[in-house]
């Protein structure tokens, strides 16, 4: 038995069938660590790391032999990229088996921070679709932001708000993804400290926590709509159970995800509905401990009235838009105090009945502020899929790239070839973030909240 993993917890996972508790304490007593990153095609389509693997169930997912410093790397803060556990990438898969990549839909990540899973989902659901990512603990909201900005899609919504506050927007989402917060043991190679809180008692209060939450929320789910609910939890009391109570509940029917029998996945079924779930054991998969299944909703579920809403003047003048943002007349504007937003024109009612619910941190993308006779361009605009690609830009090396995200005074010698005005600043093609170039010197404005401070 291994001396660090909790009795009771491989115990338990004994009596599951096919389970080699050697093989799972070998695996965590080597404590290989196993990194990988799924990559923003929006952005860029290649990977810049060498001798990497492809994560077989995401298409966009790739191993790393080791761990770079990933602050050294410009790519990474201009959200090229996004570090994510390969199990938790299965997701990609899911959408793919279940028709609903590159689709038209509004989804919604209800546990959402750090943005793992909305990056993703951002990635596969595609331009046309619509996603709210919400985060219900206040000061784990900036964090999604940031990776949202950086991921540069606009058609997102980033809220805090309960759970139980989506039942006010009842058969709205056509896709609810649930990744719940658990008692963490598939965790456990990466992290000493959910080693250290884990215990029978927390499991139990994880799975009641877990059917709050799904209690609350559920309804906002259309008929026919699909439920992802994940954990990052061994326990079948927070995983199988959770879809035994689910299908009990509330009229839902299992949906079984194909597999290939190389990925070393393990497919379970829940003892009384006999529902479908996927386990990830780190000894078979290289990958964390992840649990995920998938359920669609086949009771008719009461709607909301979708009121039109009156549009008024929004005081964005409209040559400015299509200055900065590439075809902007798919976008509709506004104003937020005085900084200009744009949002996909095809969910402009949409927002309304959002906004009458929720608490929205973001809504599409800040282009910048308007100070009435000019647009002060915004870091989001840079990191924007959308942004312009004529607009002035001076590429940099490394160093004057890391020089920029530290937010230090820049060489005015790398930027020779740019005119006196905004430019942005670009690494490998890639925006990082906007400079005023003066005749004398460079105005570095990256913001100072996302600057590199400790290398
Ligand atoms: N989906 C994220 C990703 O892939 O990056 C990880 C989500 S993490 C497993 C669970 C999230 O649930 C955390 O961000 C946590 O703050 C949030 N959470 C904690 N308590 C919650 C509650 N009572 N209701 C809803 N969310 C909660």
């Amino acid at each position: 038995m291994s001396n660090f993993l909790p009795n009771a917890l491989v115990k338990r996972l004994n009596e599951q069938e096919g389970f080699d508790s050697e093989a799972f304490n070998k695996v965590h007593e080597q404590g290989d660590k196993v990194t990988s990153i799924r990559i923003n095609s929006l952005k860029q389509n290649t990977v810049s790391f060498r001798n990497t693997k492809p994560v077989p169930w995401c298409d966009k997912g790739y191993y790393l032999p080791d761990r770079p410093v990933f602050t050294l790397d410009p790519l990474y803060h201009a959200g090229c990229y996004y570090v994510q556990e390969a199990s938790s990438m299965f997701v990609a898969h899911i959408l793919r088996k279940v028709g609903l990549e590159d689709s038209a839909i509004r989804a919604l990540d209800l546990c959402a921070a750090p943005g793992g899973k909305s990056t993703l989902l951002a990635s596969y659901l595609g331009r046309e679709s619509l996603l709210v990512c919400n985060e219900v603990i206040k000061s784990r909201t900036n964090v999604l932001v940031d990776n949202m900005v950086r991921w540069g899609t606009s058609n997102i919504v980033v809220t805090n708000s309960d759970p139980s506050t989506f039942s006010r927007l009842p058969g709205y989402f056509d896709l609810v993804l649930i990744d719940a917060p658990c008692s963490g043991s598939g965790m456990f190679r990466k992290a000493q400290e959910t080693v250290d809180e884990w215990s029978l008692a927390n499991v139990k209060l994880c799975s009641e926590r877990q059917r709050r939450i799904l209690r609350e929320s559920i309804s906002t789910l259309v008929r026919d709509g699909y439920l992802i609910y994940s954990t990052c939890s061994y326990s079948k009391e927070e995983n199988e159970d959770i879809l035994d109570w689910i299908l009990t509940e509330y009229g839902f029917e299992s949906v079984p995800i194909a597999l290939d029998s190389n990925w070393g996945i393990e497919e379970t079924r829940s003892t009384s509905h006999q529902a479908f779930g996927y386990r990830f054991y780190p000894h078979k998969v290289k990958g964390e401990g992840f649990f995920v299944a998938v359920l669609r909703k086949k009771e008719d579920q009461p709607t909301f009235s979708r009121k039109k809403n009156k549009f008024e003047k929004n005081g964005v003048p409209p040559h400015v838009v299509s200055e900065w943002v590439a075809q902007s007349s798919n976008f509709t504007s506004f104003m937020h105090g005085d900084h200009i937003h744009i949002f996909p024109k095809k969910y402009e009612e949409d927002l309304k009945w959002l906004q009458q619910v929720l608490y929205i941190k973001q809504a599409g993308t800040t282009i910048g502020k308007w100070t009435g006779r000019e647009l002060l361009p915004s870091h989001d605009l840079a990191c924007s899929v959308h942004i312009k690609t004529d607009l002035p830009a001076q590429e940099v090396t490394l160093d004057a790239a890391l020089q920029f995200l530290r937010k230090e005074s820049l060489n005015t010698g790398d930027f020779t070839g740019a005119k006196a005005g905004w430019c942005l600043v670009r690494y490998k093609k890639v925006n990082l973030g906007w400079v005023k170039v003066l005749p004398s010197r460079i105005n570095n404005y990256y913001p100072k909240e996302v600057r590199i401070t400790n290398l």
